[in-house]
C-alpha cells in the first residue's frame, strides 16, 4: 500500500541549479515544505568522496556570489574560490586582443572561478544543515496534473506525493519535460568540452583567459593555489572526434598540443589531470511554465560553454521563481497558479534570450572562414581594447552576465 506524503514544492534534480534554488526558497519562505527528488545514489558530502568528482572550473559573476550569499553557501564557500582579476579574450593567429581589468576603486574582483564540486559539496552540506529532504535514487514514474495541486508517482516503492507546484531541475536531457510534452528546441553542436586543470610554471595572477581557435574555444581560468601549485582550470571545445583523441592522449602529448593552441602567455603547462568531457548541447524551451510546473536550469536553456554564463543565468532565475513564490505566498496567493508562474517567465524572458543568443552566436563567429567576418571580428577585438564605452558593455557581460 502506497501512502501520500504533502509538500509544497518538488524539485527534481539536486544539480547545481535544483540545490541552489531549494536554499534559495528555503531562505525567502522559511517554513515552506521542500522535497527535492535526485535519481543519482547519492551526491558526495564528504570532502574525500568529493575529489574525484566534478572539476570544471564554473566562473561566477558579482551577481552570483550575492545569490549565493544569500542561499548561505558563500562563506563556507570562498575558501574554495579564486578571485578573477583580470580576463584576457584573443583570437588565435590575430593580433585582437581585449583585455579587462579591475578597476583600483573595485571593491570586488570580476568574478570567482569555483570547481563544480565544491560548489555541489557546499550546496548539499547546506540543505542537510536546513533539513531540506531529498530523496536519493528517486526518479518520478507518473505525473498527474490536477486543478490545485500536482500528483507524482515515485521510484520509491511507489510512493505518491502531492504538491502545489513541481519545479524541474533535471538537466539539458530532463525526462520530465518531456514526459510532460513541453517543448525544447535543442541543437547537438557535434562538440565536446574537455575539461581538466592544469599546473603551470608559475603563478596565474587571477587571470582568466578566453581563446578562440579555428576548431573550438579555450577557456583558462584561475584556481586556488594547492599545495603551493599555482594551477588553472581549462576548459576547450573541440569538434567531437578530435576531442576524443585529446581526451586519450598521453600528458605529454595533451600539453604539447595545448600549449600550441594557447602560446605561452601564462608560461609552461606543467602538468595536468585525468581529463573529463561534457558533449555540447545548446537547448531553449519554448514552453517554460504551466500550471503547478516550471522549468528551471539546463531544462530551461543549456548555453554553450563559451561565455561561463550558464549557472550564472540560472542562479538568477532561481532568485526570480523563489521571489515570486515568497511574495505569492505572503499575500496568500496560490503560487501554484499560471498567473504567478507567468509573471514570473515574462519578468525572465527577456534577458534569457539575450544571453541565450549572445552566447550562441560567439562560436560560429569565431570559427567562419568568412574574411568579412574574421576582419570584423578581430576589429571587434581590438575596438574591446580600445574603445572604452564597448568595453565596458563587455566587461558588464562578464561581470554581471547582463549585455545591456
Ligand atoms: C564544460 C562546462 C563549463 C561550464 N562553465 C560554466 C561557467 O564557467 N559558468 C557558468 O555560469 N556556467 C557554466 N557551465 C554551465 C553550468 O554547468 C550549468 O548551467 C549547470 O551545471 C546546470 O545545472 P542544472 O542543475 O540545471 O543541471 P545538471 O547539473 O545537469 O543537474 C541535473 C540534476 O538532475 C538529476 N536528474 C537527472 N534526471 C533526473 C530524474 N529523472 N529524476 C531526478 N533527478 C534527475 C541529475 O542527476 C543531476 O543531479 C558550464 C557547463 C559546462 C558543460
Amino acid at each position: 500500500m502506497s501512502r501520500d506524503y504533502a509538500f509544497d514544492v518538488v524539485i527534481v534534480g539536486a544539480g547545481l541549479v535544483g540545490a541552489s534554488f531549494a536554499l534559495l526558497l528555503k531562505r525567502k519562505v522559511p517554513n515552506v515544505r521542500i522535497l527535492v527528488l535526485e535519481s543519482n545514489k547519492s551526491i558526495p558530502s564528504s570532502k574525500i568522496a568529493v575529489a574525484d568528482s566534478d572539476i570544471r572550473g564554473i566562473a561566477l559573476s558579482r551577481d552570483s556570489k550575492n545569490i549565493l550569499k544569500t542561499a548561505g553557501i558563500w562563506a563556507a564557500l570562498e575558501k574554495s574560490a579564486a578571485p578573477i582579476e583580470s580576463i584576457h579574450v584573443s583570437d588565435k593567429g590575430h593580433p585582437g586582443t581585449a583585455r579587462l581589468n579591475r578597476s583600483p576603486d573595485d571593491e570586488d574582483p570580476l568574478g570567482y572561478v569555483v570547481e563544480g564540486r565544491w560548489l555541489s559539496n557546499s550546496l548539499n552540506e547546506n540543505m542537510t544543515q536546513k533539513k531540506i529532504q531529498i530523496w536519493y535514487s528517486t526518479e518520478i514514474t507518473d505525473t498527474l496534473i490536477e486543478k490545485d495541486q500536482v500528483r507524482l508517482t515515485t521510484s520509491k516503492n511507489n510512493t505518491v506525493i502531492v504538491a502545489k507546484l513541481l519545479v524541474v531541475a533535471d538537466g539539458v536531457y530532463s525526462k520530465i519535460a518531456s514526459q510532460l510534452g513541453f517543448w525544447v528546441k535543442s541543437k547537438d553542436l557535434g562538440q565536446k568540452a574537455i575539461v581538466a586543470s592544469v599546473t603551470l610554471d608559475r603563478k596565474h595572477r587571477g587571470i582568466a583567459y578566453e581563446r578562440f581557435t579555428q576548431s573550438g574555444v579555450l577557456a583558462l581560468l584561475p584556481l586556488p593555489t594547492s599545495m603551493g601549485q599555482s594551477k588553472v582550470s581549462l576548459v576547450w571545445t573541440q569538434p567531437s572526434e578530435f576531442a576524443l583523441q585529446l581526451e586519450q592522449a598521453t600528458d605529454v602529448l595533451f600539453l604539447d598540443e595545448l600549449q600550441a593552441q594557447f602560446g605561452y602567455r601564462s608560461g609552461i603547462f606543467i602538468d595536468v589531470s585525468a581529463r573529463t568531457s561534457f558533449a555540447l548541447t545548446t537547448s531553449f524551451a519554448e514552453e517554460m511554465i504551466r500550471a503547478r510546473v516550471v522549468l528551471l536550469g539546463n531544462v530551461a536553456h543549456s548555453l554553450h560553454p563559451v561565455a561561463g554564463q550558464g549557472l550564472n543565468l540560472s542562479l538568477r532565475d532561481a532568485t526570480g521563481l523563489a521571489e515570486a513564490i515568497a511574495s505569492a505566498s505572503n499575500a496568500n496567493k496560490d503560487f501554484g497558479s499560471v498567473c504567478v508562474l507567468d509573471k514570473y517567465r515574462k519578468d525572465r524572458l527577456f534577458e534569457q534570450h539575450l544571453i541565450a543568443e549572445f552566447t550562441g552566436n560567439l562560436p560560429a563567429l569565431f570559427s567562419s572562414q568568412n574574411i568579412v567576418l574574421k576582419l570584423g571580428r578581430n576589429l571587434g577585438l581590438c575596438s574591446l581594447d580600445l574603445i572604452p564605452i564597448l568595453r565596458e558593455k563587455f566587461l558588464n557581460f562578464g561581470i554581471n552576465g547582463k549585455v545591456l
